[in-house]
């Protein structure tokens, strides 16, 4: 009778199928991955050629008709032509963020900064682009400390949480943004009462290129979130969602508490 060690093998056996299990998955990644990029380029495009239609018509009727406008319909289109520029300027802020990203080359520079007026002048930022669309209201329950911040990266990360808040919520809704000391942390949350995310895509709203179904009728690259991950990260914390569909999103950023 011959006797063969069969454990060794089967132990093999199901190596070799976990193996090949993990290639699948990481197979399939890559997949998907390319082709959100491709997916991108396209969208990324579109994103701006819009404005650039925008920006385009409402210059050429001011060339053309200024004379027979009245100074309300000039200053629409001069603000529609704000409007387009500076959506334009953070779309190409985040494609440059993610190139540095890619490449390593994003730096951290902290300083001292006073969050509270960094905060109001931001807010007052945003509601000029918002307009009457949407109330954006600050509450700062806690007294502002000089902490050390990136200037920009803060800047950045608040800009898109803001234009998030505002571009994924109907006109009318208002923008809640709180400062507050939680369990010994400043911490920064971003509400709004738009068409929220749902449950199971909630995981993966942070990464590149990653957009929820219910967003595809509103234009977007998908770029924000990422950047604005990676910048909470460099400043060593976290930012957490939490969202009901069409009820409301929270974006909630802790910030480190580290006096200047
Ligand atoms: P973009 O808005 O350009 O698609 P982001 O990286 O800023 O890219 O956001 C990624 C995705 O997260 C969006 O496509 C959208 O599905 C979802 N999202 C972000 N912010 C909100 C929000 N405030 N409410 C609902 N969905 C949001």
């Amino acid at each position: 009778m011959v006797y063969t060690d069969v454990t060794e093998m089967k132990q093999r056996e199901a190596e070799l199928a976990q193996n090949t299990k993990l290639l699948e998955i990481a197979l399939e990644k890559e997949v998907e991955l390319s082709s959100m990029k491709s997916n991108f380029v396209a969208t990324a495009s579109h994103e701006f050629r819009t404005p650039l239609t925008t920006i385009f018509s409402a210059a050429d009727l001011l060339h053309h008709y200024s004379d027979h406008m009245d100074d309300g319909r000039k200053r629409i289109y001069l603000e529609e032509i704000k409007q387009e520029v500076s959506a334009m300027t953070r779309l190409l802020d985040d494609i440059l963020l993610v190139r540095k990203l890619e490449a390593g080359m994003f730096s951290f520079n902290p300083e001292k900064a006073d969050l509270e007026s960094l905060l109001r002048n931001l807010v007052r930022a945003a509601q000029n682009i918002a307009g009457n669309n949407h109330a954006i209201r600050l509450k700062i329950t806690c007294d502002s400390p000089s902490i050390l911040i990136d200037h920009s990266l803060m800047r950045h990360i608040v800009n898109n949480l803001l234009s998030n808040a505002m571009k994924y919520s109907a006109d009318g809704k208002p923008i809640d943004v709180t400062f507050a000391r939680r369990d010994g942390e400043l911490i920064l949350d971003v509400a709004d009462h738009g068409i929220g995310i749902p449950e199971y895509e909630i995981n993966r709203i942070l990464d590149t290129f990653f957009r929820a179904e219910n967003s595809s009728a509103i234009g977007g690259t998908a770029l924000g979130l990422s950047v604005v991950k990676t910048a909470i990260e460099l400043h060593g914390r976290k930012i957490s969602v939490d969202s009901t569909v069409d009820k409301r999103t929270i974006f909630t950023v802790s910030i480190p508490d580290i006096p200047a």
